[in-house]
């Protein structure tokens, strides 16, 4: 039987090629809330859009605005709404 050991060879760096030159679909954006970029190879990769088209927001951002827009919601109508 032979044993190949060239495979320690091709083991390189192939981050290297990643970061040059492959254009994204998706620009980075910045956050509404706290101004942060948010792409690809960002602390932030998903956008997350407003539902009023506003623009997008990340991840932490979403969350706050939720839990305010729920408790605005729940001082209104005093009732506990179902938050998706
Ligand atoms: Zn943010």
């Amino acid at each position: 039987m032979v044993v190949s050991r060239a495979e320690g060879r091709t083991v390189r760096r192939k981050q290297a090629m990643q970061e040059h030159g492959t254009p994204l679909l998706t620009k980075p954006v910045h956050c509404r809330v706290c101004t942060i970029l948010i792409g690809s190879g960002y602390e932030e990769s998903r956008p997350i859009p407003l539902t009023n088209g506003r623009g997008f927001v990340c991840r932490q951002c979403y969350e706050s605005i939720r839990r305010q827009s729920a408790r605005r919601a729940a001082e209104h109508h005093e009732q506990d709404l179902s938050v998706r």
